[in-house]
């Protein structure tokens, strides 16, 4: 649906695109998609609902709108998520409102989401470009994770195995347009602003 003139803004443009950006936990997607939405002057990050508790690094209402169970389920029923999942038992969400609304104003709206909301995204909008963040290596994953953590060593192999079946699952969902390897931070960051350029400017021409 067009937006409606009276409320358009001067910067408003017709060639908003949704941009999901997904990868295992250890891998550096959020910081890819954070730096995307920093350097694209038109970007906008969507905040995700979850019922996961908050923990010291998240700001309430800019990491995530945090709901409890009956919340989550009210919105669900009322039909007002884009996506959404259950990952490691809680449930994520999406909301279809401010994604829709940032959409007309022309915005890059960028999703950080798992491989069963990135599947649905690509069903429902097929124009949705998805780029998945790959370690470069299985011995490199595994040093990410011990650096990252003050987990046991079994905790660590748990959530190595689980990020080697999430990467099986991405590949075989068939969701994803590029996946992107992050062998050097800033050499994937370009990678991935190059691609959301490109097919931006694609998306634009056959509009
Ligand atoms: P974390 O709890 O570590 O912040 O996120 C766990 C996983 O949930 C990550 O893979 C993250 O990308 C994914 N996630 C965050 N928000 C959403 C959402 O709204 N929908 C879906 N499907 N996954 C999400």
């Amino acid at each position: 649906m067009p937006p409606d003139s009276t409320h358009r803004l001067p910067s408003d443009t017709d060639n908003g695109m949704l941009l999901v950006v997904s990868g295992p936990s250890g891998v550096g997607k959020t910081t890819i998609a954070r730096t995307i939405e920093r350097r694209l002057q038109d970007a906008t990050f969507s905040v995700s609902a979850t019922t996961r508790a908050q923990t010291d690094a998240d700001v309430d209402g800019v990491d995530y709108a945090f709901l409890t169970d009956g919340q989550f389920r009210a919105r669900l029923e009322a039909g007002d998520f884009l996506e959404h999942a259950t990952y490691a038992g809680k449930h994520y969400g999406t909301l279809a409102e401010p994604v829709r609304g940032q959409l007309e104003r022309g915005r890059v709206v960028i999703l950080d989401i798992e491989v069963q909301g990135a599947t649905q995204v690509k069903r429902a909008m097929p124009d949705a470009l998805t780029l998945y963040i790959l370690p470069p290596s299985d011995e490199e994953l595994l040093r990410r994770l011990r650096n990252r953590d003050r987990d046991t060593e079994e905790a660590i192999q748990h959530r190595f195995d689980l990020a080697q079946s999430e990467i099986a699952e991405a590949r075989e969902s068939g969701a994803y347009d590029y996946f992107i390897t992050n062998d050097d931070l800033e050499r994937a960051i370009i990678e991935a602003m190059t691609i959301v350029q490109r097919e931006r400017e694609v998306r634009t021409r056959s509009a």
